[in-house]
């Protein structure tokens, strides 16, 4: 799984996917940067949130609100005094590390070694001194379960300390009161504070959405496994009004409505789990993770939160507006209840990474082969067909032009002449695009065109003109 999740990245970089950060200085930690492939793959799954949560849904609209804020949202929200990571120092090596992660890999160092009554157990610990914030329980756990720092090898700890994750910068010019802002760490106060222009505006009845596309930024104790966990990513959240009451039967209709979402991408059911929360953030009375079995073990993809009606009030208690719902039904001012659900746009670019990835042994008996394919679901997948010539003379390049011309208006294509035509399916293959059309010479004869499948490398034909409404089919839902 180890060399697994090594191609993962490597040929995400080899095909222009995902690139670290200014690599030429080495890069910068914790932040990558998405070539042409990826940011096409990126922006497909923008879409496919988008189009599921906002325009499939009479009642979620959807905002792009600054990642700069005013400095009171983040006192109201909690995240200056609250929004902490646990760290510990190793002596030896003197590198950091976030004690709830250190203990994390060694539950799922048991989980892998069959150890399931210690690692349910460990896991149970960890939750009850998160809860509580008991930093020295958190100490006292590395301890008892001998946790070494994978650097030094050695269990020389220092004591486990809070970390601030926001950024800070500043606004204004420096010498005339100049102001600290932050970095957001989250799309969601975004949302909050714009609670009355959107409902007002949009004259939204509860229950409704408002959900948002965008960056956030954290200061990660530690940066490690590729996106998993970055310092700039992306977030795709929505938050849900509703009746206070009525909270819980929403969060269980999101919880269940989300894992949907990621199935219907194709991915294998069992590589998902929910993780119930026993550790609830201060603004929570329930939650889940969306887990995904990723390389290195299970890991959260998405966060389904009830979060009462704690942000609604907080903002309305620091800039004292007042942030309620008339409900005409019951014909009652309140403030709103909040059902949250929180997808990180790079961790789900990993899973889909993660779950299309496959070495394909084509072997016969005549000869050896194999080939490296990325079994992207049509409808993300960033080249939907490529356009190939079979030879570069005889005018198959300027029909091949032609077609490739006019599908380009819908749908985006590649073209491509160079090498020999098994090289160039082996390259459509391993950047995930579903179809390859090749005109050769009878298409100049009957305007007909070969389609080929990347899954099942099946070979067809179709007339040329019917290409736009054929594509069409096979890369929508
Ligand atoms: P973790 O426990 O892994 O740090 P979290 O519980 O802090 O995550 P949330 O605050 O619930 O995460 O954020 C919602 C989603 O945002 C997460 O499910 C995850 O997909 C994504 N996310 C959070 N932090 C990062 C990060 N540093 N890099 C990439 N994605 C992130």
């Amino acid at each position: 799984t180890d060399d697994f999740f090594k191609n993962i990245v490597s040929h995400a970089k080899e095909y222009g996917f995902v690139f670290p950060s200014s690599e030429i200085y080495d890069g910068l930690s914790a932040v990558y940067d998405y070539g042409q492939l990826g940011s096409e793959l990126k922006n497909n799954l923008k879409t496919y949130w988008w189009k599921a949560m906002v325009q499939l849904n009479e009642n979620i609209v959807g905002i792009d609100a600054a990642i700069f804020m005013h400095p009171t949202t983040w006192k109201a929200s909690g995240h200056v005094d609250g929004f902490n990571d646990p760290m510990i120092d190793n002596k030896d090596s003197k590198k950091r590390y976030r004690a709830d992660q250190l203990i994390e890999d060694k539950i799922t160092r048991y989980e892998k070694d069959g150890k399931t009554e210690k690692a349910t157990k460990l896991q149970q610990d960890l939750d009850d001194a998160l809860s509580t914030d008991d930093l020295a329980r958190l100490k006292a756990i590395i301890e008892e379960h001998a946790i070494v720092c994978p650097i030094s090898g050695t269990s020389n700890w220092t004591e486990v300390r809070q970390f601030n994750l926001m950024f800070a910068t500043q606004m204004g010019a420096m010498a005339d009161g100049a102001e600290q802002v932050y970095l957001r760490p989250e799309t969601a106060q975004g949302i909050f504070v714009n609670f009355l222009n959107v409902q007002k505006t949009g004259r939204m009845k509860i229950p409704f959405g408002i959900a948002q596309i965008g960056k956030a930024f954290r200061n990660e104790v530690i940066a490690r496994q590729f996106i998993m966990r970055m310092r700039e990513f992306e977030q795709m959240e929505l938050q849900f009004f509703v009746r206070p009451g009525t909270e819980m039967e929403w969060y269980n209709k999101w919880k269940e409505t989300r894992l949907k979402w990621h199935l219907a991408l194709g991915s294998n059911p069992e590589k998902y789990r929910y993780h119930d929360h026993v550790k609830l953030a201060h603004y929570a009375n329930a939650a889940v993770d969306i887990e995904y079995d990723f390389p290195f073990g299970f890991k959260e993809v998405e966060g389904i939160h009830s979060r009462t009606d704690f942000d609604l009030k907080q903002h309305q208690e620091f800039s004292k507006k007042k942030l309620q719902y008339f409900d005409p039904e019951i014909n009652q001012n309140y403030i709103p209840y909040v059902v949250e659900t929180s997808i990180g746009l790079d961790r789900l670019f990993l899973t889909v990474l993660a779950n299309s990835l496959v070495e394909e042994d084509l072997s016969t008996e005549e000869k050896q082969d194999s080939r490296t394919v990325l079994r992207f679901h049509p409808v993300i997948a960033p080249v939907k067909a490529a356009v190939l010539p079979l030879t570069k003379k005889d005018g198959l390049p300027e029909k091949a032009r032609e077609i490739s011309a006019k599908l380009k208006l819908d749908y985006n294509i590649q073209y491509d002449e160079k090498d020999a035509i098994g090289k160039r399916y082996r390259r459509q293959d391993a950047i995930g695009t579903p179809f390859c059309i090749t005109v050769d010479h009878q298409t100049l004869e009957d305007n007909t065109v070969t389609i080929r499948e990347r899954d099942s490398m099946e070979q067809y034909r179709v007339n040329a003109d019917e290409l736009t409404n054929k594509i069409g089919e096979l890369v929508s839902w």
